[in-house]
């Protein structure tokens, strides 16, 4: 699954457990808040990322 982010650095990774739409953020989010866009399912923190991207 590539993931196509203009920056590197580090990458949040959030999963909606309704309905499981992936959500990629820079910053951590406090998932009590932020729920999914689709379903306004809860979200599950699955973990970082480094990204770096190489030329
Ligand atoms: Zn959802």
């Amino acid at each position: 699954m590539p993931l196509i982010i203009a920056n590197k650095g580090k990458i949040h990774t959030y999963i909606c457990q309704d309905c499981g739409h992936v959500y990629h953020r820079k910053r951590r989010i406090d998932t009590k808040r932020f729920v999914c866009g689709r379903c306004q399912g809860r979200l599950n923190y699955q973990g970082t990322e480094i990204i770096t991207l190489k030329k």
